[in-house]
């Protein structure tokens, strides 16, 4: 387990000497000190990424030579795939085959970006045609700089992949700062990146808290665009110093996502999709679908074999073989959750199941994985989103009154439907106010396709060739090619 700072291609301690504890969600154990870094340490950071930018060249190899690193990232990430994995258990408590998963596509992802790097080399020229045969034109991509990249808790790994590997595919270099809660893994990712010889500066990785390094980041007059994934009052703040000085940006926030059931949908299958819509990963996903709708004709046998397949979720420490749903994050995480399961009953709510400590553990963040019924329209429950395995589940009568439920949310990250019907999937589909729609399935992510919120969900895809297009500016070349003089002052 790694605990320094990785900057300008070294192992370095923080300047102030500052550290973060490391908690395993499962035991409460420490499991690591980490160190916390400043301003200070940030600014070496970013200029060593400033230099590696400007002056190294890091840009100016071709999409093929950078494409070799990520290679080489994706190949030493799969070495290391089960140590790494078990890393993410003790760090972040999802289950280990929810954590091989993450990191099997993180690794991934960097081939993915390879690829992509490789086609920029071959992309032909982009001319443009002018209504003015004096002068040609084209459009050029050029990488946007340095790039301050910040990412929470949920997905260590995976985050890091996402912002990682298509920025230095597009010929940023990068400045990354994990959750203070679960940095572990992104030390690994410096570790085999350090491993494949990437050069000094390319790739930063600073640990230690949003207000303070984190803040740093994206303060810092010599980055060029932020990268946030994190709940909306941060990326609120993110985009307030990104227009201080006009910086780009690009945002991946939560969301409070709908799950429309008709009643031609088979229920075996609605609620298998329904209960991976929401308890993947602890619920803590923010494409989670925790609002979900069903057609009253379906909704009681519905809810409750629900109720019955939830009751069974294996539960426990994630190592252990067969464990389905681990511990929440951290103890806040834990008290915000159980907190808005309160608050829920208060508001009128009835709690189908869960909403509760499992037996039998005294020790780690556990709750049951929890269903709430009559959950009021204006209350947090149906409106916030709660980041934990607690999903909301209503009855509708028409397809028309379903959109308008699921439409009315100030988020916009994702929606599912499902019914036999295509016609009926599509046109939902097309009526969903989000940014990624699931048909007959809930939350299957691929590394090619746009990843990105509708309304306060974000601003910006990543992942598929958007993912790059993140990292790119477009540059205007545009010549005068005839020989006759311009004639305006000089005649
Ligand atoms: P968070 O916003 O509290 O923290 C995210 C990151 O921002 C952390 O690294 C944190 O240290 C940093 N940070 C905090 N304050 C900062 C500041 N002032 N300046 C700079 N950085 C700062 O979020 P979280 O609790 O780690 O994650 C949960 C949230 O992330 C949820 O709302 C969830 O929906 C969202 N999320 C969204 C996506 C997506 O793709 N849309 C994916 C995962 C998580």
């Amino acid at each position: 387990m790694r605990s320094e700072l990785y900057i300008d291609g070294k192992w370095v301690k923080p300047i102030k000497g500052g550290t973060c504890i490391v908690t395993n969600p499962a035991t409460e154990e420490t499991i690591q000190t980490i160190s916390a870094a400043t301003a200070e340490d940030v600014n070496v950071a970013v200029k060593a990424a400033r230099r590696a930018f400007d002056k190294d060249g890091w840009p100016k190899l071709s999409g093929a030579q950078r494409a070799k690193y990520l290679r080489a990232i994706a190949a030493g990430i799969r070495v290391r795939q089960a140590d790494i994995a078990r890393l993410e258990v003790l760090d972040n408590g999802k289950p280990f085959p929810e954590a091989d998963w993450d990191v099997a596509d993180a690794a991934g992802c960097f081939d993915f970006y390879a690829g992509l790097a490789e086609q920029l080399d071959n992309k032909p020229e982009e001319t443009i045609s002018l209504p003015d045969d004096r002068f040609t034109s084209k459009a050029v991509k050029e990488p946007i700089g340095v790039v301050g990249a910040i990412i929470p808790w949920n997905y260590p790994l995976l985050m890091a992949a996402w912002k990682v590997a298509p920025a230095l595919a597009a010929g940023c270099t990068v400045i990354l700062k994990p959750a203070e809660l679960t940095s572990l893994t992104a030390l690994e990712l410096a570790a085999v990146a350090d491993e494949t010889g990437l050069p000094a500066g390319v790739l930063n990785i600073v640990t230690g808290s949003g207000s303070v390094a984190g803040q740093a980041i994206i303060d810092h007059r010599q980055v060029d665009k932020l990268a946030f994934t994190g709940s909306g009052p941060v990326g609120s703040k993110i985009m307030a110093a990104a227009a201080r000085d006009i910086k780009r940006v690009s945002l991946e926030l939560g969301g409070k996502s709908p799950f429309v059931v008709f009643d031609d949908a088979d229920i075996e299958e609605a609620v298998e999709w329904i209960m991976f819509g929401i308890f993947w990963n602890q619920g803590q996903v923010c494409s989670a679908t925790s609002r979900v709708l069903v057609h009253e004709a379906i909704y009681d046998r519905l809810l409750a074999r629900l109720v019955e397949e939830t009751n069974k979720i294996k539960i426990g420490n994630g190592l252990e073989d067969g464990v389905l749903l681990g511990p929440l994050v951290s103890k806040r995480q834990y008290e915000q959750v159980t907190a808005a399961i309160d608050a829920a009953r208060k508001a009128g709510a009835t709690v189908a199941c869960g909403g509760t400590r499992p037996e039998g553990f005294d020790k780690g963040y556990y709750l049951r994985p929890t269903v709430l019924t009559d959950v009021p329209l204006d209350s947090d429950a149906w409106v916030e989103e709660i980041f934990g395995p607690v999903v909301c589940v209503k009855a509708f009568k028409t397809e028309e009154e379903a959109i308008e439920l699921a439409n009315d949310s100030r988020f916009g990250l994702a929606a599912a439907v499902m019914s036999k019907d295509d016609v009926r999937t599509e046109r939902v589909a097309s009526a969903f106010r989000a940014g990624i729609v699931w048909i007959n399935c809930s939350q299957p992510t691929f590394t090619e396709a746009p990843w990105g919120g509708y309304k306060e969900s974000g601003i910006g895809r990543e992942l598929g060739r958007w993912g790059l297009e993140n990292y790119l500016e477009t540059k205007q070349i545009t010549k005068y090619v005839t020989d006759n003089p311009w004639g305006w002052y000089i005649r």
